[in-house]
């Protein structure tokens, strides 16, 4: 029984669900508490009371007792709990406020207060601690998110309505398209909630209806609704959701997706299950306003380059500069010519492309990049080799070349960013197998000709003196 009440004192953050309708209390009204930690709403308990009642005076002893009666028995799953994922944080009491647009400088309490919300340049700021290269994205970003923020916190719609920006991200992959993301999402300290677009399907068909993003959200902020509500969707692979071109069939997972998800970015009131990502009866049900989530769509786009290419030499065969049509084959960046058309030429439908106003491309990864992400970020994988290797009291050094040398074989495998980490680890974990084994050892240094397999790392041992006081450490 103490535990119970442990129990309950730890939930006091969270709504009480019905036991039996699985609706929440701000919707069912005042929970009635039986033993064993159950609540029932009062219309389940008046139902309950009029079947008791139907059943002529508990003759139901003889004919057995309605299923949902098991649980004051403690019957099969008598005393199972609402799981704690399925219940919602409750909703904070609302100070009272002026009359709105009196005296009121719109600034509303929100999850991020408008006077401490980050400008531009201190986001973007923060965004470069982080992320290499990408400056004009970083930059888009960082306005785009600061003018959202600053509409959802004055949440003053008079007739000069500012409109959501959504944004479209149009970059290879392993270029930090869902890092950025993230970054910008820890730094404002909103809830963020990363999807796949190639997971989705229009609603009643295999795999997750487009409004699941909306639990995942939910599930992220802690099933606390206001904060969901302030939070960012990352949709990754939105390219896959392009409309398939000559098929007869019924697009289910493309165009389709695409409609389902414009009410979505537009901003609407959606039923959400909590705790689940698909609607059944045995979980409870939210509404979540979309309006003031922040949709950030991201994809690779292959081929686009081959659209953006055709325009821009049908533009330019006009007339006498014929010859410049090869000059875009090697243009490495073309993806940052993209516009809507283009877009809309790969299959993208222009209700969807309307609904996400703000388009950028990112830069594809450089060899100098990639040495950058390597060591410059806060975070940087050099750097956290060099920490763990601290630990064992050994200093881990990168040669210059060495580093270049691993942005070479990164670069040749095309895959961005993600293919460091894979090559790094595969030459450190000799390294951090064998180094630990002798206290000697005082200083490793990654060389070049050990990454390209021709010799091996540079090691330095103590000088005695400091090697005898390490290993005498007490502790
Ligand atoms: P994608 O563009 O395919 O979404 P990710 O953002 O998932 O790529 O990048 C994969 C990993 O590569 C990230 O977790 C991050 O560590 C690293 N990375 C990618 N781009 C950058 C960048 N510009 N700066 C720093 N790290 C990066």
């Amino acid at each position: 029984m103490a535990e119970d009440n442990n129990n309950q004192n730890d939930n006091s953050e969270y709504e009480q669900v019905c036991y039996l309708c699985r609706r929440p209390e701000s919707k069912a009204g005042k929970m009635i508490h039986i033993p064993n930690n159950i609540c029932i709403c009062a219309d389940c308990m008046q139902k309950t009371f009029d079947s008791m009642g139907n059943m002529n005076g508990f003759p139901g002893m003889m004919g057995g007792m309605p299923p949902y009666m098991d649980m004051f028995t403690g019957g099969p799953n008598g005393f199972e709990d609402i799981p704690q994922n399925q219940k919602l944080k409750k909703k904070k009491k609302e100070e009272p406020k002026a009359e709105k647009g009196e005296g009121e400088n719109g600034d509303t309490k929100g999850i991020i207060d408008i006077r401490h919300l980050p400008a531009p340049h201190i986001i973007k700021k923060h965004l470069d601690e982080y992320v290499i290269g990408q400056d004009y994205a970083k930059k888009v970003m960082s306005v785009a998110v600061y003018n959202h923020y600053k509409r959802v916190l004055t949440d003053t719609m008079d007739e000069i309505e500012i409109e959501k920006s959504n944004i479209l991200m149009v970059g290879p992959t392993g270029c930090g398209k869902t890092y950025l993301v993230k970054t910008l999402a820890r730094i404002l300290q909103v809830p963020l909630a990363i999807t796949d677009a190639t997971s989705l399907t229009e609603a009643g068909y295999i795999g997750d209806d487009v409004e699941s993003v909306l639990s995942k959200l939910l599930a992220a902020a802690d099933n606390d609704v206001e904060k969901a509500q302030q939070g960012i969707i990352f949709i990754d692979e939105i390219d896959k959701i392009a409309k398939k071109r000559n098929t007869n069939s019924r697009d289910v997972s493309g165009e389709s997706v695409q409609q389902g998800m414009l009410k979505l970015l537009e901003g609407s009131e959606v039923e959400v299950p909590v705790g689940a990502t698909n609607k059944n009866a045995m979980v409870p049900m939210t509404t979540i306003d979309t309006r003031n989530i922040l949709f950030i769509c991201g994809g690779a786009f292959p081929e686009l380059d081959k659209i953006i290419k055709k325009r821009l030499t049908s533009q330019a065969s006009i007339g006498f500069q014929a010859e410049l049509s090869d000059t875009y084959d090697k243009d490495e960046n073309i993806l940052s010519k993209v516009t809507v058309e283009d877009l809309r030429e790969f299959g993208m439908i222009p209700e969807f492309l309307g609904r996400l106003p703000v388009i950028f491309s990112l830069q594809a990864m450089t060899e100098e990049m990639l040495a950058r992400v390597m060591t410059e970020p806060k975070n940087a994988i050099l750097k956290q080799y060099q920490k763990l290797l601290l630990l064992d009291e050994v200093d881990l050094q990168f040669d210059q070349e060495a580093v270049a040398a691993i942005a070479k074989k990164a670069a040749e495998k095309k895959t961005g960013a993600r293919a460091l980490r894979a090559i790094i680890e595969e030459f450190m974990l000799d390294i951090m197998y064998e180094i630990p084994k002798d206290d000697l050892i005082g200083r490793v240094t990654i060389t070049k000709d050990y990454i390209e397999h021709h010799g091996s790392p540079k090691i330095e041992m103590r000088e005695s003196g400091e090697a005898t006081l390490l290993t005498q450490r007490p502790d």
